[in-house]
C-alpha cells in the first residue's frame, strides 16, 4: 500500500535543509562567481564548506560513507528542499553530475577505485564527470558511441571527442564511456573507464556557452588524444557500459525532477508575492482571473509532479528497476515544471526575464532539463514501444 507519511525525523531534516538553503545559500545567487559557465570552483568550495559546517554535506550518501542513506521517497522530500535555490544542491553536494556519479561508483567501483575516486567526491574535495555524449556520435542513441578504446593486454588507448560534458573543467574523477574494440583478451563493446582528469591525453578544448548557469564550471568540449590508461582503469565489466548507464539513469532522472521541483516551487512563491503586492487596473494582480488561474495551474502542476516523483520513488524503494516509471515521470515533470516556470515569468511581467529575481534564471536553467538524461521524445518513444510490445 502506498503511504507517503513524512516522519517527524524526515520533516526535521527537510526543514533544516530548507533553512540552510534560505539563510546561507541564497545570498550567493547574486555573487559574481556565479558565471555564464556556472559557479566557479572557488565558489563551490566555499558553499561546500558551509554545508560541512552545518553537518548537511552529502546527506544522501550511503551510511558506510558517512551519509544518511535516505530511501528514494525520503530523497524526494530532501532534494526538493535542497532545490529551493539552484545553488542548494551544489552546496550540499547532491547536484548533477556528482550525485549520479557517486551513486554509480558506490554500486560498481572496486575498493581501490572507491578510495581514490569516490571518497574525495563524497567528501566534497573533488568533482566528477560522466563523459558519454559526442557531437556526431552518442546522444539520444548511445549505441552511436564512436569514441574508441584499444586494449593491447596491458593498457587501454582511448581516442575520441565528447561535448556537453558537465563540470569537465577542473574535475578529477572521470567516468568515460568508450567503445572497446574487438580484442583477444575479453569482451568488447561500450565500456566504462575511471581515471584522474589530469591524466595526459584528456584535453579540454573549450567550455560551451549555454543557456543554463547552475552547473559548476559549465559544459566542456573534450578531446581524448591517445589517452593511455592501465588495465585497472576499467570500471565494472568490459562491454557493460550501457547497462551501467541505465543503473545510474533511473534514480538520476528522478533526482533531477526533485531538485527542479524545489526550484519551481521557489519561482511560484516569488510569483505569488508579486501577485499580492503589485496592482494593475485598480486591484492586486492576483485578483485578476487570468493571473489567479496561472497561480492555480502552477499549484496543481507542482502537486501532481510531487506525487508522480514520490510514486516512481516508491516503486524503486520496492525493488523495481524503475526504468519505465522514471521515464514517464521525467518526461512529464520536465514538461510541466517548465510550464510552471514560464507562467511565473509571465506573472512577474518584464521583471520576470531579468536578474532582479531568480525566476528568470530558474526558467532558462530549466529549459535544459527537457534534454538531458533523455529528451522528452526519447522517453515517449521508449514508453510507447513498451506499451505497444506489452499491452495491458
Ligand atoms: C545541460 C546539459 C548537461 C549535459 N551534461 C552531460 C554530461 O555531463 N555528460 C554527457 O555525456 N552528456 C551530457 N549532456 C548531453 C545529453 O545527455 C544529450 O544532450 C542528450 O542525450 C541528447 O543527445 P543530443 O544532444 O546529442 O541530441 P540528439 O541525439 O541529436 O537528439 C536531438 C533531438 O532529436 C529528437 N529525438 C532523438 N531521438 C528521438 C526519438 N527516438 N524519437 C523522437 N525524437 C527523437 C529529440 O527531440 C532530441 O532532443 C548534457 C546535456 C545538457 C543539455
Amino acid at each position: 500500500m502506498i503511504d507517503f507519511t513524512i516522519s517527524d525525523e524526515l520533516a526535521a531534516l527537510r526543514d533544516e535543509i530548507r533553512a540552510f538553503v534560505t539563510e546561507k545559500v541564497i545570498p550567493y545567487e547574486t555573487d559574481p562567481r556565479l558565471t555564464r559557465h556556472g559557479p566557479t570552483e572557488e565558489m563551490r568550495t566555499e558553499l561546500v564548506e558551509l554545508a560541512r559546517e552545518a553537518g548537511l554535506l552529502t546527506f544522501q550518501a550511503p551510511n558506510r560513507f558517512g551519509g544518511r542513506e535516505p530511501s528514494h521517497v525520503e530523497q524526494a522530500v530532501l532534494f526538493e528542499a535542497a532545490g529551493w535555490s539552484t545553488l542548494g544542491p551544489v552546496a550540499l553536494n547532491c547536484a548533477a553530475p556528482d550525485e549520479g556519479n557517486m551513486f554509480l561508483l558506490s554500486k560498481i567501483a572496486n575498493e581501490a577505485q572507491v578510495e581514490e575516486f569516490l571518497v574525495p567526491v563524497i567528501d566534497g574535495r573533488q568533482r566528477s564527470v560522466f563523459a558519454m555524449t559526442e557531437p556526431g556520435g552518442a546522444g539520444s542513441d548511445p549505441n552511436q558511441l564512436s569514441t574508441e578504446a584499444v586494449f593491447d593486454g596491458t593498457d587501454y588507448v582511448i581516442n575520441g571527442r565528447k561535448w556537453l560534458i558537465t563540470g569537465a573543467n577542473g574535475a578529477r574523477t572521470w567516468i568515460i564511456m568508450a567503445r572497446l574494440a574487438p580484442n583477444e583478451h575479453g569482451p568488447d563493446g561500450p565500456t566504462l573507464f575511471l581515471c584522474d582528469g589530469q591524466t595526459p591525453g584528456i584535453e579540454i578544448e573549450r567550455v560551451m556557452n549555454t543557456m543554463d548557469r547552475n552547473y559548476v564550471e559549465g559544459h566542456g568540449v573534450v578531446v581524448f588524444n591517445n589517452l593511455r590508461l592501465p588495465a585497472s582503469a576499467l570500471l565494472g565489466e568490459p562491454g557493460q557500459a550501457l547497462r551501467y548507464a541505465q543503473l545510474r539513469l533511473a534514480p538520476a532522472r528522478l533526482t533531477h525532477c526533485m531538485r527542479w521541483l524545489g526550484a519551481a516551487s521557489r519561482a511560484q512563491s516569488i510569483a505569488i508575492e508579486h501577485a499580492r503586492a503589485r496592482t494593475a487596473f485598480g486591484k492586486p494582480l492576483g485578483e485578476h482571473q487570468g493571473v489567479s488561474f496561472m497561480i492555480a495551474d502552477n499549484e496543481i502542476a507542482l502537486q501532481q509532479c510531487r506525487l508522480a516523483i514520490w510514486w516512481a520513488c516508491w516503486t524503486l524503494d520496492g525493488g523495481a528497476r524503475g526504468r519505465h516509471e522514471s521515464s514517464m515521470v521525467k518526461a512529464y515533470v520536465s514538461e510541466e515544471l517548465f510550464k510552471v516556470a514560464d507562467r511565473c515569468v509571465q506573472i512577474l511581467g518584464g521583471m520576470g526575464i531579468s536578474d532582479e529575481t531568480p525566476v528568470g534564471m530558474i526558467f532558462s536553467d530549466m529549459r535544459a532539463f527537457r534534454l538531458y538524461d533523455g529528451p522528452t521524445e526519447v522517453h515517449k518513444y521508449a514508453i510507447a514501444r513498451q506499451v505497444l510490445r506489452d499491452p495491458k
